[in-house]
């Protein structure tokens, strides 16, 4: 019982099962133990210097490390065949710990100019400030992340596929561009997950995740991590855990750990339903357009079929009309939704709908005008509806969603 598991010699359910915890030795407990603990008792004294904490180190305070955060980190790790992983209390806590611990005045980021709204915001209006440079381009064409690169690019950070358009960047592409101008290649993975993508092997150099959706899976626990190297771990956790201090809870860990068990089996049944509710959705009289990265008609079928292992449970659709009728349909749903939630966020085992209505985003988050606005309004119109499809029955959503539109 209990020996340490290899991760290269078995599958990723057993590795999302198993890896990062055994059997509690005093105990006996199969389910791990959750440790509250915020400090802990050391045979010898220890350093107070979070440049004293090595992987070996024993667990000291909390906020450094604790058990049950380790154990989760390992999980993940093991899933998203990375070296090392550091968990935040939130998705944007590991965003801004890539981007603070990574650039520094005068440097320069590539971001896409489609991305999580709190990512296009803090790295339009605060990084800026703190005299580093921005760059948001369309990154689903490779060649507009070379046409940005300047000596002084550090960082490309890319989402796919992004939000809300499900617009794909090829990782690999970007891995190799951005590595021959001197910078390194940040992915937000948590639309794709790692059942579907996982950008280190594509070159990647950092994976964060949102662990509030698909890796806790239950629309309960505020999380993030970032995937990456031993090395790069190991400088995220001296500067941005010890130091910035946005550690997750313990018990958020443990919520998080038990949700990555199914994470394989969910991720095969939020593609099997979000398939058929895109085919069901795509013949919808009142629909203009259905995107979604498994459906032929999705503008980049070919990359997400080369690159992604499970098309995720992501679509958007619109609606024929313009914003009045995009916004009046919003208020009905809202409204009248029996099954699905009217609600932001995403990951969940519950279907999860909400309207994004063009002309604010462009002029909140992305502020996007000329080329990059038309290209947007390609996909999305003057709006659309983003449905995170849970693990409810196909049929039953469509039926919700039907009565309504
Ligand atoms: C939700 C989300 C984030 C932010 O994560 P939080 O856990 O809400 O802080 C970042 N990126 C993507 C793609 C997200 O969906």
């Amino acid at each position: 019982m209990a020996k340490d598991l290899d991760p290269k010699s078995v599958g990723p359910r057993t590795l999302a099962v198993h890896a990062g915890e055994k059997p509690d030795p005093t105990t006996g407990s199969s389910a791990p133990n959750l440790v509250m603990s915020s400090t802990f008792v050391t045979e010898k004294p220890e350093g107070f210097s979070a440049h004293e904490l090595t992987e070996d180190s024993p667990f000291v305070y909390a906020r450094w490390q604790n058990p049950t955060v380790k154990s989760f980190e390992d999980k993940l790790a093991a899933v998203e065949g990375a070296e090392a992983c550091v968990a935040f209390a939130s998705g944007m806590g590991a965003a801004a710990a890539i981007l603070f611990s990574e650039l520094s005045s005068g440097d320069h980021m590539i971001l896409s100019d489609v991305s999580y709204a709190g990512i296009a915001e803090l790295s339009r209006d605060t990084l800026p400030r703190m005299g580093i440079a921005v760059s948001t381009v369309n990154c689903s064409d490779a060649a507009n992340i070379e046409a940005a690169m300047r000596p002084e690019t550090k960082l490309v950070f890319i989402d796919t596929p992004c939000n809300p358009l499900l617009r794909l960047t090829d990782i690999a592409a970007a891995a190799r561009i951005a590595h021959a101008g001197g910078a390194k290649l940040a992915v937000d993975n948590t639309f794709a997950t790692p059942i579907g993508t996982n950008p280190l092997g594509l070159g990647a150099d950092f994976v964060m995740h949102s662990t509030t959706k698909y890796v806790n899976g239950h629309g309960d626990a505020v999380g993030g991590a970032v995937c990456c190297s031993l090395e790069a771990a190991r400088h995220l956790r001296s500067e941005a855990i010890v130091h910035y201090g946005g550690v997750l809870s313990p018990f958020n860990a443990w919520l998080m750990a038990r949700g990555m068990a199914t994470l394989p089996i969910r991720m095969r049944a939020h593609e099997e339903t979000a398939t058929a509710l895109a085919q069901m959705l795509e013949s919808h009289p009142k629909i203009e357009k259905v995107l979604y990265p498994g459906l032929p008609s999705h503008p980049q079928h070919n990359l997400a079929a080369t690159q992604m292992k499970n098309f995720s449970g992501m679509l958007t659709f619109r609606l024929k009309g313009g914003v009045a009728e995009g916004q009046a349909a919003a208020e009905r749903l809202a409204a009248g939704l029996g099954i699905v939630h009217y609600a932001v966020s995403l990951g969940h085992h519950r279907t999860l709908i909400c309207y994004m209505p063009t002309d604010s985003l462009l002029e909140t988050s992305f502020r996007l005008e000329g080329e990059s606005a038309e290209d947007y309004r390609a996909y999305a119109g003057d709006g659309v509806f983003r449905v995170s499809v849970g693990l409810e029955d196909a049929e039953d959503l469509y039926k919700d969603l039907d009565a309504l539109l």
